[in-house]
């Protein structure tokens, strides 16, 4: 009898030992940020992490919303007198946004919601704005009447910031930090077509992340990462097709008032900080192709994937190694990828 209980006792501690060094799973699926989340991550706290992650992106919207109204980005932008106080992650948030305004000369352009909203991108209706419109509209557009101390904002009145194009890559970087401190060492976080990860697979393999097709169903491309992000603007992402039969998309020119028109429709950008890459992303959309390669030639620290309305897909060359044409999609004999080199 002794000998059968301390058999027992035995087996049960080989199996509590084995299954405590198999890795641990966790994914979550929810809506936040106007947009479907996916965190997927492994390690003995993995449920605690993700769930942790989730409450944090949701927390992070609470202050960051254009929308919502106890917002401190709404509070700011419907103030009467100035300066607002605003949290230190959202004053950081801002003055990043500005500097890289300055840096992208205007592409990227965290002061262009009085124009985006009066288009209608926040609503259900849609309107096409005139020239008339737009021209009364932009000087509320000019990024440099932000003043930023410490974390109290000034701006002029009818100024407006919308975070909307670096804010899901910041939930990233702030949900891998979340992540980490569970001691977290390989996750993938899909926020909205934004992916950010965390190590390599558990298999230590690479992640292999697939581009979305701009121009139908399914994916265009696949790119092998591992600790980074890849991040995407794409005009169809969100639209509307006017009366008079055009398609006007949610990225804009801030010089013009308008929605985008060049030949990108979609603008990947792989890198190791999500904010950055986010950013980046509609900035090199807004830019086209030739001023997009000009930029990234002077800067270090990103690589890009951008596709055009003529089938053609400019890859930068330190990520060229990485990427795989999806053959089986239609119209890929008529693709022509381009590998774009520093000199
Ligand atoms: P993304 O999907 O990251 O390219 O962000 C697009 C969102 O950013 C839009 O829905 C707008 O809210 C906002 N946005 C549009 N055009 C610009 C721009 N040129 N610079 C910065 N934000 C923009
Ligand atoms: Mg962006």
């Amino acid at each position: 009898m002794k000998k059968h209980f301390s058999t027992i006792i035995f087996l049960f501690a080989f199996i509590t030992f084995f299954s405590s060094c198999e890795k641990k799973s966790a994914e979550n699926y929810f809506e936040n940020m106007n947009t479907f989340m996916k965190v997927k991550c492994y390690g003995k706290k993995a449920e605690e992490a993700v769930s942790a992650a989730q409450n944090y992106i949701k927390e992070l919207e609470e202050t960051i919303s254009v929308t919502k109204e106890n917002s401190d980005i709404y509070r700011l932008n419907h103030a009467q007198e100035f300066p607002v106080q605003v949290s230190q992650k959202v004053s950081n948030l801002i003055k990043y946004s500005i500097s890289m305004a300055e840096k992208t000369e205007g592409a990227f352009n965290p002061c262009l919601y009085p124009i985006t909203s009066a288009w209608g991108f926040t609503k259900k209706e849609n309107k096409i704005l005139s020239d008339k419109e737009v021209k009364e509209l932009l000087p509320l557009t000019n990024y440099k009447n932000v003043k930023i101390e410490g974390n109290a904002i000034s701006m002029k009145n009818g100024m407006m910031i919308d975070l909307g194009a670096v804010g899901k890559g910041f939930a990233g970087d702030e949900a891998i930090k979340v992540l980490k401190s569970f001691g977290i060492k390989s996750a993938i976080l899909d926020l909205g077509g934004n992916i950010q990860t965390i190590g390599s697979k558990p298999d230590g393999k690479n992640w292999s992340i697939g581009i979305k097709n701009p121009f139908d169903q399914g994916t265009i491309a696949f790119v092998e990462v591992s600790d980074m992000a890849v991040i995407t603007s794409g005009g169809y992402e969100r639209f509307f097709i006017g009366s008079d039969g055009k398609k006007y998309i949610h990225i804009f020119d801030g010089k013009t008032g308008k929605p985008v028109e060049n030949e990108i429709v979609s603008s990947t950008i792989i890198g190791k900080i999500g904010t950055e890459c986010d950013a980046l992303s509609t900035s090199l959309f807004v830019m086209g192709v030739e001023k997009s390669i000009n930029f990234w030639k002077n800067e270090n620290n990103f690589d890009f994937i951008l596709i055009t309305d003529d089938l053609k897909i400019y890859v930068s060359e330190g990520i060229f190694g990485n990427f795989s044409f999806n053959n089986s999609i239609p119209d890929a004999q008529v693709v022509e990828i381009i590998c774009v080199k520093k000199d």
